[in-house]
């Protein structure tokens, strides 16, 4: 029989996390296609993108104003010679007309300064008379004029391959004219929920039997992250069948089961991996919810097939064992999971960040695991507040969809009381 990993592989938190990390940094994506910049979003850009003009093309004022010399402003208030207007996206002729000491021109916000102007004066600082302006603001040179090429020079790069494609990206992107960018294939990955109560949302439960909430969340989670999801059928807690479908989720580039590793007697998911020859980093982790989860890997040719497409460094197929209990599941998957996926996915590896906002009410509680409870972040704009949802542990789906985030409680901690700033994990 294969060898269960040691029930010594318990690691604390940031252990757990720092470990998952250093192997998803040797994951590369499968392979790369082309993505319509409209539907980007949320995609792993593929390929660099570099600036195809200089940013700004031409000098642009960033104020609706008058454009002069600061020089000419020495002396307070100064009448300056209106030689014309100049409006954003004017004929190019218009703009070149060489600007002469003691004279401006009017000038709109994206407008090209003309030569000779080094700064633009807001219009609330002058009082225009006829053919002349008077100012009555002094400005420095340079000012309200971004220069020719100072935001990014033609050939610059303004997006490297791995980032996330946000607005702000998107943005970048259309404005070198990219109708289409070169992002990563998504990562299949495979959920095999298991347990012998669970049953398909689409028959009506027994008694004692719960419907497969966890595939659903999962595949939810998958999508967010940027992989694809392919649900197996669930897995009784028999060990053939197990083994088959197991079999079955190495085809996926990364196979998340759920259920059937804790101590219980039919929990076999373990002893099921053992016997592709897996690799155990971690049997647990100091937290709750979630203690029992499980990350490894297995060598492929042993039931798993290389990825297709990718490179010699990557002979593993990873798979994480996620507690059943649905709040366990959904946790373990954002701190664990989901930086492996992300891995597969191209994305650049980053660090997990939690914000902080004011605990609303006192809480106590044991010391011993870093906790990650539902709670609700509320208040508003710089006075983030959160309290803890009401719930009966980590199999409370209720309480779960009631919540908007998790309040980061560290293992030393007993009391917390209110008033407090405390890290909170995002959902
Ligand atoms: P286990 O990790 O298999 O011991 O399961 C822990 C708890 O989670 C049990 O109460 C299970 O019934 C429940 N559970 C396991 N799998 C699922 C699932 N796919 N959907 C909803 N609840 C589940
Ligand atoms: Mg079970």
């Amino acid at each position: 029989m294969a060898a269960v990993p040691e029930p010594s592989l318990i690691l604390s938190f940031e252990e757990a996390r720092h470990l998952v990390e250093e192997h998803a940094a040797r994951l590369r994506p499968r392979g790369k296609e082309l993505a319509d910049l409209l539907d980007s979003a949320g995609r792993i850009l593929a390929e660099p993108v570099t600036a195809d003009r200089n940013f700004p093309p031409f000098p642009r004022a960033t104020r609706d104003g008058y454009a002069l010399r600061a020089a000419d402003l020495a002396q307070l208030p100064a009448t300056l010679d209106l030689i014309g207007e100049i409006k954003a996206g004017a004929a190019p002729e218009k703009s070149a007309i060489e600007l002469g000491p003691g004279q401006a021109v009017a000038i709109m916000t994206g407008a090209p300064a003309p030569p000779g102007a080094d700064a633009v004066v807001m219009v609330e600082h002058t009082s225009r008379r006829g053919d002349r302006v008077e100012i009555t603001k002094g400005i420095a040179a340079g000012d309200n004029i971004v220069a020719v090429g100072s935001e990014a020079k033609r050939g610059d790069r303004l997006l490297v391959p791995g980032m996330r494609l946000d607005h702000g990206a998107v943005a970048a992107a259309a404005s070198v004219g990219k109708t289409h960018v070169l992002v990563y294939a998504k990562p299949q990955v495979a959920v095999l929920s298991t347990g012998d109560e669970v049953v398909d949302i689409d028959v009506p439960p027994g008694l004692n039997q719960i419907r497969n909430s966890n595939s659903y969340s999962l595949a939810a989670q998958i999508q967010m992250a940027g992989g694809e999801p392919l649900l197996l059928p669930i897995a009784p807690d028999e060990p053939a069948r197990l083994r088959e479908l197991i079999a079955d989720g190495f085809e996926a580039d990364l196979l998340l089961l759920a259920g059937g590793v804790s101590m219980g007697k039919y929990d076999l998911v373990e002893q099921a991996l053992a016997e592709f020859h897996a690799e155990f980093f971690f049997t647990g982790a100091q937290i709750q919810p979630g203690r029992p989860i499980v990350f490894g890997r297995i060598p492929c040719g042993a039931g798993a097939p290389a990825r297709e497409g990718s490179p010699a460094l990557d002979r593993y197929k990873y798979f994480f064992g996620l507690p059943g209990n649905p709040v366990s599941t959904m946790v373990t998957f954002e701190l664990f999971a989901r930086p492996v996926l992300e891995a597969l996915a191209g994305m650049a590896l980053r660090k997990l960040v939690f914000l902080h906002a004011k605990l609303k009410s006192e809480i106590k509680t044991r010391t011993g695991l870093k906790r990650f409870l539902p709670a609700i972040l509320s208040g508003e704009f710089e006075r983030a507040e959160v309290e803890l949802t009401r719930w009966q542990g980590s199999g409370d789906i209720a309480a779960t969809a009631r919540a908007n985030c998790y309040i980061v409680i560290p293992p030393d901690r007993e009391r917390i009381a209110a008033g407090e700033w405390i890290p909170v994990l995002l959902r």
